[in-house]
């Protein structure tokens, strides 16, 4: 409606004013609403007895005859190792359902069973997230704590995050209601340990606080656009009760303070004693009590009583995240090359070669996109054209040569 004059618009079916509205749609005499639309949607739907079809095709149960075995097997076709991981987060999704549908005939409720992933970056814990969301088919989104602050400073509301997921969900309310929210790099709002007393901790505890609430199931009023809660936006009111939050972070550090709940002597870990930092991630046994340490309150950490590691992935793994998943990364190029009629072979030292550089750069997973589309961009660029190449072969060498040309290898982690 660029350009056009707004003032004084008005929904020619309720009457309320445009500044009241989320959407003023207008037509050629005048005007309707959001609320009116949808409203009229119904009208439609029981006069022509299609209700069925505009109902959104989100489920609220579990597939039947699911279990705890059968999500962990979904979850296994598109992620590699990390079976401790996986399958808390099928024990919990499991019981979340079992929740959901929960009636309450004593004093036993069952309570809400938010996830807290603790592993390095690039290990999958945003893959878990989002593969159980495509699992269960419900409206998920991702938010990154970073961006929160405590109301009043610059930055977003926690109550934001929920419009995300409204959006994932088209705005329908009682989807996004019983959807998944994962909540990344939760590690940065600890508070700051080296000062406990700081009185404006504007990253760490007012947003912890704001966070707790929402976790354990409230009425939040979400702007439906994201940002703050500007007057001029009206409100959505979503309730948390059934939204499963689902956290994650490195906690970069946190092993020394695991180490030392453990009385385990961390100097030289990682450089004296490889083998050993090697077979033994400290992560696995984490508690909440590590997390009290790095600075989560502890009535946040109530509320994500289920925690689980994430094991650091090794060569090995790096290699089978290449080519197993079912949308592995290779498989993703063959394909990409297989429009062209041109089959691609990337050779076992060549797989090697990119999986210890993606050790080196120390990103996890995330690196091995980076490092194949710079091994990989000067054949999508120039094999479209030749066309008599029918077989495209990758070695070490050829590997090593382009990764050198390009300028990945700053990609390295400060
Ligand atoms: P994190 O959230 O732990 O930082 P992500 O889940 O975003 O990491 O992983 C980054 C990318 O690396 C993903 O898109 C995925 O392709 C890949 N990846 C990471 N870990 C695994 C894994 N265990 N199995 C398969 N792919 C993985």
């Amino acid at each position: 409606m660029a350009g056009q004059k707004t003032k004084g618009q008005k929904c020619s079916f309720c009457g309320r004013d445009k500044k009241d509205t989320l959407l003023l749609i207008a037509g050629v005499e005048g005007h309707i609403c959001e609320a009116c639309v949808e409203q009229a949607h119904e009208i439609v739907d029981e006069e022509l007895g299609s209700k069925s079809k505009s109902k959104s095709n989100y489920s609220f149960n579990l597939p039947k005859d699911v279990t705890p075995v059968n999500i962990k097997s979904y979850l296994d076709q598109y992620i590699i190792g990390q079976d401790e991981s996986k399958k808390y987060l099928s024990v919990s999704v499991y019981n979340h359902y079992k929740r959901l549908n929960q009636k309450i005939t004593d004093d036993v409720e069952i309570e809400k069973s938010n996830i807290l992933f603790v592993g390095q970056t690039g290990t999958g814990k945003t893959l878990l997230a989002k593969t159980i969301a495509k699992f269960l088919n419900v409206p998920f989104s991702i938010v990154d704590a970073t961006v929160f602050t405590e109301a009043g400073y610059v930055g977003e509301d926690v109550e934001s995050m929920l419009s995300r997921l409204l959006q994932a969900s088209d705005y329908n309310v009682e989807a996004a209601e019983k959807g998944i929210v994962y909540i990344d790099e939760i590690d940065k709002i600890a508070r700051k340990r080296d000062n406990p007393s700081i009185t404006r901790d504007v990253s760490g505890e007012g947003v912890q606080q704001a966070l707790l609430k929402m976790l354990e199931g409230t009425e939040v009023n979400v702007p439906p656009y994201g940002g703050r809660k500007h007057p001029e936006q009206k409100m959505i009111q979503v309730n948390t009760r059934n939204i499963l939050f689902i956290m994650g972070g490195a906690f970069d550090g946190i092993n020394k303070l695991i180490a030392q709940r453990l009385n385990t002597h961390v100097i030289g870990f990682n450089k004296a004693n490889k083998e050993f930092a090697n077979e033994d991630n400290l992560l696995k046994y984490i508690s909440h009590q590590d997390l009290k340490s790095y600075g989560l309150i502890p009535e946040l950490i109530g509320r994500m009583p289920v925690l689980t590691y994430l094991d650091p992935l090794d060569k090995e793994t790096l290699i089978k995240i290449l080519t197993e998943p079912k949308n592995a990364l290779v498989k993703q190029y063959q394909k990409l090359f297989a429009l062209e009629d041109i089959k691609l072979t990337i050779e076992s030292d060549a797989m090697d070669f990119i999986a210890e550089k993606a050790l080196d750069f120390q990103l996890g997973a995330r690196g091995l996109r980076s490092i194949l589309e710079a091994i990989l961009t000067d054949a999508m660029y120039e094999l479209p054209s030749q066309k008599e190449v029918t077989n495209f072969i990758v070695d070490k060498t050829y590997a090593k040569k382009q990764l050198q040309r390009s300028a990945i290898t700053k990609l390295k982690r400060a």
